[in-house]
């Protein structure tokens, strides 16, 4: 509590705020929405000549002023964004970030192999590792983030970004993607516009892997596809096949699993699709 109000105090002398509590600071002149939650995605727009940043990174913003940014499955308490508009000084507001409760998935009676890999596998799992990250690096300067995002498919539900995965009694990664179950075979579509960064065939853990650049830090990942449909370096329209569904690599079931990163914050994929369609089975939250 004593920690809350020197924060408070803080805000209303940096940003000299009406003391109402839990208000989120606002900023003169800056669009923000979005909440202020562990796996969420904020969006933004600001004057031209603005700068910004967050928790200490410059953001990117587009020629129209707009810009976006993620928070982590893992955020800490506060984010802080900083702001100079053209002629002031910077300032600095400081948001709480609320944080979630994430479901504890356990899954047992898996091969040994697929919860500890066994040594000969490790260079392939590091190589892969390798490409991913090299992947994140790369931002196409696309503008697809800027789009209302779509399902790359429909179906029920089967695993929600977040969730702890004890696997055969052992805590493993937590599981960052949003999973629909559906048959191999499944039309995957291009959830926005975007660039492809990574097209993998065959990755140990998660199979044929696209990533999918949707510019400003946003990529989208999808995992176990049983077959790619465009190449690296492509550009893909929202709503384009891009590959079709399956179970390859590490999975105990067919599933598209959809992951998205803000850099490399984990976030939420599910949070910025629409609500699943009703023809659609009802979405069911993991176990
Ligand atoms: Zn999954």
């Amino acid at each position: 509590m004593r920690r809350y109000r020197r924060l408070l105090a803080v805000l209303i002398l940096i940003a000299g705020l009406p003391a109402r509590a839990g208000a989120p600071a606002t900023v003169p002149g800056v669009e923000l929405r979005g909440e202020w939650e562990q796996g969420a995605v904020l969006f933004g727009h600001a004057p031209a000549g603005t700068k910004l940043w967050f928790n200490g990174r410059a953001l990117k913003q587009t020629p129209a002023g707009d810009f976006v940014l993620g928070l982590d499955r893992d955020a800490p308490a506060e984010a802080e964004l900083k702001v100079q508009l053209a002629g002031e000084a910077a300032r600095t507001y400081r948001y709480p970030v609320a944080k979630r409760e994430y479901a504890i998935q356990r899954i047992d009676g898996l091969p040994p192999k697929m919860v500890t890999p066994p040594p000969e596998v490790l260079a392939r799992i590091k190589d892969d590792q390798r490409q991913v990250a090299a992947a994140r690096q790369r931002d196409s300067g696309g503008l697809g983030f800027l789009q209302p995002f779509e399902w790359p498919c429909t179906g029920r539900i089967s695993g929600v970004f977040g969730s702890q995965r004890i696997l055969n009694g052992e805590p493993k990664q937590p599981h960052y993607g949003v999973d629909v179950a559906v048959p191999t075979g499944t039309e995957v579509r291009a959830p926005a516009d975007g660039t492809v960064v990574l097209a993998h065939p065959d990755m140990y853990f998660t199979g044929g892997t696209l990533i999918v650049d949707h510019g400003y830090g946003l990529q989208s990942a999808f995992l176990h596809l049983s077959k790619l449909l465009v190449e690296d370096g492509q550009r893909v329209r929202q709503g384009e096949v891009i590959a079709l569904s399956g179970m390859t690599g590490r999975a105990t079931g067919p599933h598209l699993d959809w992951r998205m990163n803000w850099y490399d914050a984990r976030i939420d994929a599910q949070k910025l699709a629409p609500a699943m369609p009703v023809s659609a089975p009802v979405p069911q939250p993991a176990p």
